[in-house]
């Protein structure tokens, strides 16, 4: 399988910092283990608590915030990964808080299982990925957390708990950005192994929009990319099929996703970092190379995209309803500042859940993704766009980017007392916040 070459804890083994996915986030952390397995993890976490210092887990270093950096301990518990168990009638799998994405697909489907919908990549860690609020696209489909039914979460004394369906500890931990203590396993209900019919589509952006609810509803998974400055959108619509499979082969994935979106795209972006008043000129150029294509595969392969232009996200979650028209706002807006940004804006949805600090929390969901290059600067921008965001109550994803604080946070989030009361019983030292846990959800 095609996947990302970026392994956070190599980097953070080698030297004294540690760095995120995007090369934007660094931190140097007075200790960093990768423990061996429970045992140990318990020894490292119970000590360090008791000596009043700060404990942080790192997944794969794929959030664009703050959310995994230390100056304390950063554990990385890579080696408590795998399937734990598997109940295929019911499809529970309990797997290990460390497993990769890409390897619980794997597995799943050996088993004749899948996730029912996953994100943009795979190489997020399951703890990494729910802790955050990682979400695919689906107006049905809820976000990854959803799928939790049992969560085993390690406390400062270095005592796993369990926690099970009908408490809000369950619905606290479920997205929690480590807050809680250290996710060591997870069960979560997966579903018989299907296959996708994903269909790429230039659209009119107009048409997009005007229709975008039919569009959300007649497709399970419906999606879209636009490009500042112009007026075509490309669509990804991926639903369930019986029809044989026709995936892409390795050369066509090689060309078109290594070679020109990757290879050749990275090199106009760095372009278009020196050469800004050309960018409205190349993302109009940009969309003439958008054209048609299709594939049957399994489902995990159809969701997961290769991904090394190394970028700077900020994705708001919106009530659904309000998502074009908000779209329009920050094209506009995007357009008459002349903001420098070259690269797609992407347009999902979600079904509402239940976490108590989910960013689609109680309500159905459009999320809005504005994507900057990691060579060009992108604070300015994201913070003008983050007005029309919270302007109509825009909740921003816990693992990208935005400059939002625990103060103006709180009343966003509905389940928002009910996750601090979980959290003082939990953790009342404090002992797993960071500077990132500290500055959105409070001391
Ligand atoms: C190229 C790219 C594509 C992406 N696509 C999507 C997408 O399609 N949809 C989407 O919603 N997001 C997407 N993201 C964001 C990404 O899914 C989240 O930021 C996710 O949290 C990253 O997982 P990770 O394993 O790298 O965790 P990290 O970034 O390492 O950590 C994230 C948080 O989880 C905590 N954590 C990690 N492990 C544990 C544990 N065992 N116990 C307790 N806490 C833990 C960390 O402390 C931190 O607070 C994308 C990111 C990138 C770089």
């Amino acid at each position: 399988m095609i996947g990302e070459r970026f392994d956070a804890r190599r980097v953070g083994s080698e030297g004294r910092s540690w760095t995120n996915w995007s090369g934007h986030q660094t931190c140097r952390p007075g200790d960093f283990i990768r423990v061996s397995g429970l045992g140990e993890l318990a020894e490292v976490v119970g000590r360090a608590a008791s000596e009043g210092r700060q404990v942080t887990t790192v997944g794969s270093g794929h959030s664009f915030t703050p959310a995994a950096l230390s100056d304390d301990l950063l554990l990385d518990i890579s080696r408590i990964a795998g399937v734990i168990s598997v109940d295929r009638i019911s499809g529970l799998v309990e797997v290990g808080g460390g497993t990769i994405l890409a390897d619980l697909n794997r597995e799943l489907d050996r088993l004749g299982l899948a996730m029912p919908n996953l994100g943009d990549i795979d190489r997020q860690t399951i703890a990494g990925a729910v802790s955050t609020g990682t979400h695919g696209t689906g107006l049905a489909l809820p976000n990854i957390s959803a799928q939790i039914e049992r969560i085993e979460v390690m406390d400062s004394a270095g005592t796993v708990r369990e926690f099970s369906p009908g408490s809000d500890e369950l619905l606290a931990a479920r997205v929690a950005i480590g807050s809680l203590g250290v996710i060591t396993s997870i069960t979560l209900r997966a579903v018989p192994s299907f296959n996708l019919h994903r269909v790429d589509a230039p659209m009119d952006l107009d048409g997009v929009l005007g229709d975008f609810e039919r569009l959300c509803e007649e497709n399970e998974h419906f999606e879209f990319f636009v490009f500042p400055y112009t007026r075509t959108a490309l669509t990804l619509s991926r639903n369930r099929t019986g029809r044989p499979l026709a995936p892409r082969s390795k050369t066509d994935r090689f060309l078109g996703d290594v070679l020109i979106e990757n290879g050749l795209g990275d090199l106009a972006l760095r372009a278009a970092g020196k050469f800004r008043s050309a960018i409205p000129k190349m993302a109009r150029y940009s969309t003439g190379f958008m054209s048609q294509s299709e594939q049957v595969d399994v489902s995990h392969r159809v969701f997961a995209n290769y991904r090394t232009i190394r970028f700077n996200e900020m994705e708001y979650a919106l009530p659904a309803e309000v998502g074009p028209t908000v779209l329009e706002q920050v094209l506009t807006m995007i357009e008459r500042e002349g903001f420098p940004l070259p690269m797609p804006i992407e347009c999902r949805v979600s079904a509402g859940d239940d976490a108590l600090i989910s960013q689609a929390h109680g309500r159905p969901t459009a999320y809005i993704a504005i994507h900057q290059h990691r060579t060009m600067e992108y604070e300015p921008y994201f913070r003008e766009i983050e007005k029309i965001f919270r302007e109509v109550d825009g909740r921003p994803h816990w693992g990208k980017l935005h400059f939002r604080t625990a103060g103006n946070l709180a009343p966003a989030f509905p389940g928002w007392s009910d996750f601090q009361a979980v959290r003082d019983r939990l953790d009342p030292a404090r002992t797993f916040s960071n500077a990132y846990v500290t500055e959105v959800l409070g001391a």
